[in-house]
């Protein structure tokens, strides 16, 4: 008889911010949707190898914005979904994730700083937060020393934007046939947005002639941060992170951010 895991380990491999350009069937009225994609594999004493890991079992949950105001809030809904896989066994371990994960929404995408307005137009990109995690169940402590558990690093570039289209068509029903652009200025399908880590914080010097306000709020920077585009333009992190969840180019030259 197989043992009971008595040690769960969750790796959190990735977690990214897309746009999903798409005509969606119009009872689809949230701004965007979570999608989990979780690898399993369970380690005895008497496998051979390793244990190889599942395909990812997937599952998908709705949002709003205007749900996601406070930290508290993304991980009140991270913590919800997590708990609706029924994937995980161990608090602790549940808990750690979630609290990564919401960690990751917060600081690279800005997501739960304040009181948003939902997308209001039913035919807006939507939101896909694509978060992929390792599970890894061993029988007995002792075979954690055989294996090799955090063997993925930190390189793992995440699953193929094509993969995950299909993934959520399929989950959402949508077929290709119904596939329209639908804000004309944007690239059609999914595309990930840049978070904040892909940008340069910059230091402002005295005379520079952006005038030391951000173009998106007008306000000025002292004591908030502040992030160096390609194009050289600047901003506050949070104003541009804000702006780029429905836009992919810069406010003020429209070059490309992405
Ligand atoms: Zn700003
Ligand atoms: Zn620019």
């Amino acid at each position: 008889m197989a043992s009971i895991p008595s040690v769960e380990i969750l790796q959190l491999q990735k977690v990214r911010l897309f746009s999903w350009n798409m005509r969606l069937s119009s009872d689809v009225q949230e701004d965007g949707q979570i999608l989990f994609l979780i690898k399993s594999r369970t380690i005895d004493s008497t496998a051979t190898s390793n244990g190889e890991f599942t395909g990812p079992i997937r599952f998908n949950f709705p949002f709003n914005l205007d749900s996601l105001s406070t930290k508290n809030d993304v991980k009140k809904l991270v913590r919800k979904i997590i708990r609706q896989t029924k994937q995980f066994k161990v608090l602790r371990e549940i808990f750690a994730l979630a609290n990564n994960i919401t960690e990751f929404l917060v600081k690279n995408y800005s997501l739960g700083l304040g009181l948003e307005t939902s997308f209001s137009n039913p035919d807006s990109p939507k939101l896909i937060i694509v978060v992929e995690v390792n599970q890894t169940l061993v029988s007995e402590v002792g075979i954690l020393d055989k294996v090799g558990i955090l063997d993925q690093g930190n390189n793992y570039e995440g699953a193929n934007e094509g993969f995950i289209e299909i993934l959520l068509r399929n989950l959402m029903n949508v077929p290709v046939s119904s596939l329209k652009p639908v804000d004309g200025s944007e690239r059609m399908g999914l595309t990930q947005v840049p978070g904040l880590d892909s940008f340069q914080p910059c230091e402002l010097m005295a005379g520079d002639d952006h005038e030391g306000t951000c173009a998106i709020c007008l306000e000025g920077f002292s004591g908030n941060s502040c992030f160096k585009m390609r194009c050289s333009h600047v901003f506050h992190g949070d104003c541009i992170t804000k702006w780029l969840w429905r836009k992919r180019s810069c406010p003020m030259c429209r070059s490309r951010l992405s």
